[in-house]
């Protein structure tokens, strides 16, 4: 019987097998630094080693090799497309450049042009449009209308999902007796992907979420039983940021299933964590990728004695936002 959500381990394999070659395996280190702080066995697993900086490469790159294989090279001649800046769009321009696919991302007028040349520099085609998120997002609906192209979605989709839970699988491989694993928690592709491989194979390994104190749409919207929008606030932590969709078909229902507990980190919180990582472990990560440290020290949740993976899901952070950081936290 086939879940709503369509994330099987059988779907999660596959993704395993097709991104073999194309997305690191990444390491998974045993902190001595945090496992004496809380008198723990603390790992971090480093999707920080990522070639894109993050994990999504993992699930855009299953994603568009699942549709070659489905349809054939020719099948996606017309390309892939998306509207995101951040690590998403990232990681499905470089997908896409490997796997020979045309990629077209649409960013608005405000996005700095920086952040359009790294996007540029992946091999990616650019296409500036509106002013805002939403004016983007018209535009890669149309070139999938009337362009023939594929959307890629940054969270939303079994194969996205399956392609983020190879981590879940990666982990029950390198430390087969796990108590927690703390993930950090936006849309739900990279929990409900991880949660879904660990739950097949230790079903009593307890998945954490953490959240962004303001915003957090996956949140909010597991309380209300439907997809609801938040507003977008700023964070340190801001690859969490933005909803889960209005229409949402797969991440809510999986995240609804696999997730034991949720907390929401305020950005002094992460500020500490993002430093602690940089100080204690030698390893630059962006905000999102320490809320699970941020969590544990802020709620100072119960983990003695217990076996536990945080996932540093990323490293897109700039000099500046170190900056901050260590302001917030006085170091
Ligand atoms: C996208 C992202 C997340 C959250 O993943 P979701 O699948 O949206 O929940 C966490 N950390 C980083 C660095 C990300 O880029």
């Amino acid at each position: 019987m086939l879940p709503r959500h369509g994330v099987t381990p059988a779907l999660i394999y596959e993704a395993r097998r097709r991104i073999a070659g194309q997305v690191v395996r990444s390491p998974l280190i045993h902190s001595t630094a945090l496992s004496a702080r809380f008198d723990a066995d603390i790992y971090l697993k480093l999707e920080t080693c990522q070639p894109s900086g993050a994990f999504k490469l993992r699930g855009a790159t299953n994603m568009i090799a699942a549709l070659i294989e489905r349809h054939g090279q020719d099948g996606l001649a017309a390309g892939v497309t998306t509207a995101s800046t951040g690590n998403h769009g990232r990681a499905m321009a470089l997908a896409a450049a490997r796997l020979g696919v045309p990629a077209t991302i649409c960013l608005s007028h405000l996005v700095p042009a920086n952040k359009v040349a790294a996007i540029e520099t992946l091999g990616a085609e650019v296409v500036r449009v509106g002013e805002s998120q939403d004016e983007a997002f018209g535009e890669v609906e149309r070139l999938v209308r009337e362009r023939g192209m594929t959307l890629i979605p940054p969270f939303d989709d079994p194969l996205i999902a399956a392609g983020q839970g190879t981590i879940g699988l990666e982990l029950m491989e390198d430390a087969p007796d796990l108590d927690r694993v703390i993930v950090g928690l936006s849309g739900g592709g990279l929990l409900g992907g991880i949660g879904a491989a660990v739950k097949a194979i230790r079903p009593g390994t307890r998945i954490t979420g953490v959240s962004l104190a303001r915003g957090a749409a996956m949140w909010e919207s597991l309380q209300a039983g439907r997809p609801v929008e938040v507003e977008e606030v700023e964070s340190l932590g801001d690859s969490l940021g933005g909803g889960i969709g209005l229409d949402n078909r797969c991440t809510l229902a999986l995240v609804g299933e696999v997730m034991d507990d949720h907390y929401q980190v305020s950005e002094p919180a992460i500020a500490h964590a993002m430093v602690d990582i940089l100080e204690h472990e030698k390893l630059l990560v962006e905000g999102a990728a320490a809320v699970g440290l941020a969590a544990m020290a802020e709620y100072r949740i119960d983990v003695q004695g217990q076996r536990v993976a945080l996932i540093l899901s990323g490293n897109a952070v700039s000099l500046e936002t170190i900056d901050r950081a260590r302001k917030l936290t006085g170091r």
